[in-house]
């Protein structure tokens, strides 16, 4: 057996970088594990759980400064191997605390310390003197009676919640019961589910079954394919037929969804397809449930793992296949704390596991499709739909040439008005929810400003509210302008409100659904709404983004974007990128079935080429022009980004600490540091904010340099007067 080392090297939760050194227990029989939890001494008097990275004989502390673990929570490591060494490797590619990238990775019930296996269900029986109870004994007592009626009537006991519904006061009847001897407790494990058989897959077209057999192709080793299918041209069947054959040679599979993606109906989908239970990771689960799937996953019982972004760090003995839906959306990139992204360590790990990985999208990021073209991944095309469903046409509305009322131009409402008629649906897409994004005074021009960001607060008429759509500060709407007391506040520009609202006088007879964060804020309304819409009870669909993904509407022939040129020339490098792909998704929700569609794009720049590309639904053709205008400036997928960002609620500080990181930096050839710059929103949140971009064409050393610049930042002085971070790969340059 290995010895016992002499120090364990500990990473422990805290924004220090580097890792710990302590003493191992006392007695220990055996070694541990890097994977491992342990509780710590750490800091004034507190113990924290820290997860063992190794041992040594040295440690560059002297010994009697050390403290020793102070108890062991695992038998066997928690975080396998493989795993660790990814975590590792993404601390340092990102410069995050290890110990915070650890906490990213594990369920807080491991993070908290609690063991490592599920708790069974309590369960409440009769013992056997309370079964032989008379019930003539309880008759004074009608709650007791009951729920002792109600524990005769089953064999094996009741849990919690059967007991709760008979009477709030079951545990204090459950305490007497037990104190009598007639109820005694157990535990139940959870039982694992029941699945329905696999159902088959409808028949493919040539283009699917290539993809699949490409990929099964693959099964044993790595290699990252981009699924490059339009919009309903069947990239989840591929998917589904490459998962078939993967846990059928008995190895896991992990799918990657965003946020917004994972619907119950998406979970039901693969359950019943592949006729296996489905492990699913989402932040919306309880502690609970999220450790029950991620435990299933890492002891090999969950053949299936569907989860958003943190579902890439799911233990998985025998991982066999990722798959990465809608690889483009912004929401894979974490975007505070460790910010890293979902799809770029889900590569990796494929890599380090030895696993193919699919990334797929009807509009892939350039990142994805640049190396698609490079051949460091393998390009998997759909190019059409399935059976009849046709690509709907896509018509620009010239803004120069026609009137607006209320947001909204003659043609495409008539396009509405010709929907209702035939008693189909249409859906308005306009990325502004509120009423209006501004309400002035017609007496003097005073906007209605948020005093804690620099941005104007949206007009919501529903709550009689503005709000900062930035920092989320309410206020009541004023009656009177506080500037020069005049009564003439008007709401300017539209939200999906006030396009609801305008909808509603000009058909007064449609019935209308909005949806956005406003009016599905509630628990289940997003999906009574879209229920609504798919049972045939909804004529005119309103709503921003949120409908742009992962919901298919088969009887809806129109699309409008009311305002598509948001954006268009904004300073953010991906806004055209995100435009495209928003526009090209919602209208692929369209005319899925034997309806053609029609989409509608409101623009006052119908020349751009991102239009002309639309028109033609050439993804390529805007890929080709957007990585040009990217080369050309020296962005991704061009260069590699760094932003270095601070804020402060002291108006300089940021600047300063950023100055003051700029002198210090020493940068090797090839790696560019911009000037520093106020943000492009300078103040949000009571907070002044600063940025500053380093740029460079290689990675290594980018990354070399940073090793060394950010531990000199945190010793700066000014940085104790900001909050600052690093963000490696940034999404965006806000
Ligand atoms: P995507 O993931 O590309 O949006 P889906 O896989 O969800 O596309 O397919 C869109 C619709 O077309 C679904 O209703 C699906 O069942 C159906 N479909 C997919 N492939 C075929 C096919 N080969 N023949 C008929 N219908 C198909
Ligand atoms: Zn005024
Ligand atoms: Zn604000």
């Amino acid at each position: 057996m290995a010895a016992e080392p002499r120090y364990y090297q500990i990473a422990v939760p805290s924004p220090l970088f580097g890792h710990f050194d302590y003493l191992p227990l006392r007695e220990n029989p055996v070694p541990l594990t890097p994977g491992t939890r342990v509780r710590v001494p750490f800091g004034r008097g507190r113990e924290v759980t820290g997860v063992v990275l190794g041992g040594s004989a040295h440690s560059a502390v002297p010994r009697h400064k050390l403290k020793r673990i102070a108890r062991v929570l695992d038998d066997s490591p928690v975080l396998p191997a493989t795993l660790l060494a990814l975590l590792r490797w993404a601390a340092d590619y990102y410069h995050h605390p290890l110990g915070e990238v650890l906490a990213t990775a594990l369920p807080a019930w491991l993070r908290e310390g609690r063991p490592a296996r599920l708790p069974g269900v309590p369960v409440w029986h009769l013992t056997d003197a309370g079964r032989a109870l008379e019930s003539s004994a309880l008759t004074r007592a009608p709650v007791q009676r009951r729920l002792w009626e109600a524990l005769v009537a089953v064999t094996d006991g009741l849990e919690a919640e059967p007991l709760g519904e008979l009477s709030t006061r079951w545990r204090e009847v459950m305490a007497i019961f037990e104190e009598r001897g007639w109820v005694a407790r157990h535990e139940r494990r959870a039982e694992s589910e029941v699945v329905p058989a696999p159902q088959p897959a409808p028949p493919l077209n040539a283009a699917q079954t290539g993809a699949i057999a490409e990929i099964t192709g693959a099964l044993d080793r790595y290699q990252c394919f981009l699924l490059h299918g339009i919009t309903g041209s069947g990239k989840t069947e591929v998917y589904l037929g490459a998962i078939e054959k993967v846990l059928a040679s008995n190895k896991q599979v992990l799918v990657l969804v965003p946020e917004i993606g994972l619907t119950p109906q998406l979970v039901e989908r693969f359950r019943r397809r592949l006729g296996v239970p489905v492990a699913v990771l989402h932040s919306g689960l309880t502690d609970t449930q999220r450790f029950a799937a991620w435990s299933g996953a890492a002891e090999d019982k969950a053949p299936l793992v569907l989860g958003t972004r943190s579902a890439v760090f799911t233990p998985m003995p025998r991982l066999g296949l990722i798959v990465v839906d809608e690889e483009h959306d912004a929401s894979y990139k974490q975007q505070e704390g460790f910010r890293y992204s979902a799809r770029d360590l889900a590569v990796l790990r494929a890599a380090r596991e030895k696993a193919p990985i699919v990334l797929g999208s009807a509009t892939p990021s350039l990142e994805s499709l640049k190396n698609a073209r490079d051949g460091s991944y393998r390009l998997l095309e759909l190019p059409e739909r399935p059976g009849a469903a046709e690509l709907p046409v896509v018509r620009l509305l010239d803004l120069r040439k026609l009137a607006l009322d209320d947001g909204l131009s003659a043609p495409l409402r008539a396009a509405v008005a010709e929907r209702l008629k035939r008693g189909e649906q249409s859906l308005l897409f306009l990325n502004r929810r509120g009423f209006a994004p501004v309400l002035m005074c017609y007496g003097c021009g005073w906007v209605a400003p948020c005093r804690r960001c620099d941005a104007r607060l949206t007009y919501h008429q529903r709550s009689s509210k503005l709000i900062c759509h930035h920092c989320g500060a309410e206020q009541l709407l004023p009656e009177k302008c506080p500037n020069c007391a005049g009564a003439e506040l008007h709401p300017i520009g539209e939200g999906t409100e006030r396009l609801e609202s305008a909808l509603a006088k000009i058909f007064p007879k449609a019935r209308l659904v909005r949806i956005d964060r406003d009016s599905t804020a509630a628990r289940g309304a997003l999906e009574g709404k879209l229920k609504a819409v798919h049972e045939g009870r909804a004529d005119i669909l309103v709503g921003t983004q949120m409908l742009t993904k992962g919901h298919d509407f088969p009887n809806v022939t129109l699309v409008g974007v009311v305002n598509a040129d948001q954006g268009l020339y904004s300073a953010e490098f991906r806004a055209a990128e995100r435009l495209f792909q928003q526009i090209l998704q919602v209208a692929g929700r369209a005319g899925r079935a034997d309806k053609p569609g029609e989409v509608l794009i409101q623009t006052w720049h119908p020349d751009h080429p991102l239009f002309a590309a639309l028109v033609r639904h050439d993804f390529n053709g805007f890929a080709d022009y957007a990585l040009a205008e990217r080369s050309e400036a020296g962005f991704p997928p061009y260069s590699h980004l760094v932003l270095l960002r601070a804020e402060s609620p002291d108006r300089g500080a940021a600047l300063g600490f950023l100055r003051a990181a700029r002198a210090k930096a020493e940068t090797p050839n090839g790696v560019q540091l911009m000037d520093p710059v106020p943000s492009p929103m300078e103040r949000r949140a009571g907070r002044w904010r600063a940025q500053l971009l380093v740029q460079s064409a290689k990675r290594a050393p980018l990354h070399e340099f940073l090793d060394g610049w950010v531990r000199a930042l945190g010793a700066l002085k000014q940085a104790r007067r900001v909050r600052w971070s690093l963000d490696v790969d940034p999404a965006d340059l806000f």
